[in-house]
């Protein structure tokens, strides 16, 4: 074991490893340290180590750099799988109530039989077409 196992701060998450959670393709147990177990490849020298963590920028909290050579491998966030994920629909609903209903949603309603007024934004269409096409296959 390399000193640098013991290295990880703050419960860093390793990105990969969340969106394979998120596809239900690992179990839980596997993400109690995500970033030594699945540590990808370095693009630029091919050695697969331990990474250094150093400070992300901009949106990313951390930063992933090869042990070996320093070049850049991923980033990392700071949250775990499952708040990166309910933060991620948070500001992904949030975005789309600041939308205008597309016209392919308009024409998707019409075409579900919708009767009501024509949706405020994206989100509003988005959760009608749901319930239309749920209610379909009921
Ligand atoms: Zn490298």
């Amino acid at each position: 074991m390399a000193e640098n196992d013991k290295a990880p701060l703050l419960g860093l998450h390793h990105a990969a490893v969340d969106a394979a959670v998120i596809k239900g393709t690992l179990t839980n147990s596997t993400t109690q340290q995500p970033h030594l177990r699945t540590a990808p490849p370095c693009p630029k020298c091919g050695v697969i180590a331990t990474p250094q963590i150093a400070p992300g920028n901009g949106p990313h909290a951390f930063r992933a750099n090869c042990a070996h050579c320093g070049s850049f491998v991923q980033w990392l966030s700071k949250y775990p799988p499952a708040e990166r994920e309910a933060r991620r629909q948070h500001y992904r609903q949030q975005a789309l109530a600041q939308k205008p209903a597309s016209p392919r949603q308009l024409a998707c309603l019409q075409a579900l039989g919708d009767a009501g007024p024509p949706p405020e934004n994206m989100a509003e269409a988005s959760e009608r077409i749901g319930n239309l096409k749920r209610g379909r296959v009921a």
